[in-house]
């Protein structure tokens, strides 16, 4: 994918995003629209369209996506729970075609549309 995905730019840096994590194959950053106190988006590096697509061999690669969500959501203070919330394809609600998991906690205004 690359240069028409928001997201590929994000990751290669050829567009800003407030980072709060990254490690190989997966980069975290607020939201540019947060709807909640603390609104993260968790993507992995390499260009997924949505959910569908995982295949088998990504299962280490989802357990981990999970993981780093867990990790922000403690590091931004939230060890009492947050909101893990995906939305897959665009009748679900997705409008930007790479997978990301929305970490939301705090004061929340609403579910993204
Ligand atoms: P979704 O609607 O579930 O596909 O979520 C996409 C999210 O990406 C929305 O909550 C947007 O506010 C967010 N977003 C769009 N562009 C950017 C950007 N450049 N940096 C950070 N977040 C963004
Ligand atoms: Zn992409």
């Amino acid at each position: 994918m690359g240069s028409d995905c928001l997201f590929c730019r994000i990751v290669a840096g050829e567009l800003p995003a407030d980072e709060v994590h990254r490690e190989p194959g997966i980069i975290a950053f607020k939201d540019i629209h947060p709807v909640a106190e603390t609104h993260v988006l968790v993507i992995p590096e390499r260009h997924i369209e949505d959910l569908r697509q995982l295949q088998e061999e990504d299962a280490p690669l989802w357990l981990r996506l999970a993981q780093v969500a867990n990790v922000v959501a403690a590091d931004l203070g939230h060890e009492e729970g947050y909101r893990f919330y995906v939305s897959v394809g665009s009748a679900g609600g997705q409008t930007v075609p790479h997978l990301h998991i929305h970490v939301m906690a705090g004061s929340m205004r609403r579910l993204p549309s």
